[in-house]
């Protein structure tokens, strides 16, 4: 029997971090203010890092603009976005479909992935996510539904059927180790998993990055599944880093689903 998953979960593992003493000292060798003179962030390693970067292009340690928040928004509005990008937030995302995976990964600049691999791992007690419009509350019929699982438990037949086949013919002094085989073995079988099959995927990326994935991915004309899992991960960034994430702001279709709307487009 397969376990059928409704939603992501959704993990931030890594963030950004400043060793102040180094900052301390580059702005001492440098003659320039100390903080919290030439840094006005406070304890906001992530809107510290846009800053120390952007006030090092003109040198101006201690002198402009006094307010952070006014800072960070003179960046985004005259979309000075390269800054962003030494900032970066890791997650890992559980329980979404090899679809999801599929839209993620198309997303490249200031992205890094790390995916469960269907090669080396077995996938026959696989779970699956259920498409949005099928959860329970969603108005889908119980007719979709059984569908649905109807040909999700078949798929998973099939995968176990075809790993056990190709375990009886393919001839082992043809592989120079039992991984090999292995991996042999599930890379064809994986050919009937559907794209609703789960996947794990660890994810990194930079603020310039993350900011233009929630940008394309919070729209109306997003896949539901990844709509989702973007405004998840936008009221994750924006708890973190508020100056960073702030001018995003949310909305709610005629479906009860939400999307989000950056005031500055793709800094
Ligand atoms: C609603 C929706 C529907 C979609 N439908 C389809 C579809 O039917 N078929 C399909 O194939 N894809 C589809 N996509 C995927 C889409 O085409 C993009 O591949 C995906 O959204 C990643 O966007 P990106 O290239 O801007 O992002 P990234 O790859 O993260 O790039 C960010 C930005 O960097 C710049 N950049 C990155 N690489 C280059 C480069 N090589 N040369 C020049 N500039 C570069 C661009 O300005 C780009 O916008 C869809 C996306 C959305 C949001």
């Amino acid at each position: 029997m397969s376990t059928f998953l409704n939603g992501p979960k959704v993990y931030l593992v890594s963030k950004p971090s400043v060793d102040w003493e180094q900052v301390a000292e580059f702005l001492e060798d440098e003659g320039v203010p100390p903080i919290p003179d030439s840094i006005r962030a406070g304890e906001d390693e992530s809107a510290a890092i846009a800053e120390v970067s952007a006030r090092l292009c003109y040198m101006s340690y201690g002198k402009g603009r006094k307010d952070i928040a006014d800072f960070i928004t003179n960046l985004l509005a005259s979309k000075d976005g390269s800054v962003f990008e030494h900032i970066n937030y890791g997650f890992v995302f559980t329980g979404v479909s090899r679809s999801l995976s599929h839209e993620l990964v198309r997303h490249r600049a200031g992205f890094a992935f790390s995916q469960r691999s269907q090669r080396y791992v077995d996938e026959s007690e696989s779970r699956f996510v259920i498409p949005p419009a099928l959860v329970n509350g969603n108005g889908s019929s119980e007719h979709a539904k059984t569908v649905l699982s109807n040909a999700l438990e078949k798929a998973s037949e099939a995968y176990s059927q075809l790993v056990e086949a190709l375990e009886e013919a393919l001839p082992r002094e043809k592989f120079e180790s039992r991984t090999d085989r292995r991996k042999a073995i599930r890379q064809a079988a994986r050919s009937v998993l559907p794209n609703a099959t789960e996947t794990k995927i660890f994810v990194t990326a930079n603020v310039r990055a993350w900011r233009h994935f929630i940008e394309m991915r919070s729209t109306p004309y997003a896949d539901r599944e990844i709509r989702n899992l973007a405004i998840i991960v936008l009221e994750i960034l924006q708890r973190e880093a508020p100056l960073l994430f702030g001018d995003f702001t949310f909305d709610t279709l005629p479906d009860g689903t939400r999307t989000a709307t950056p005031k500055y487009s793709k800094v």
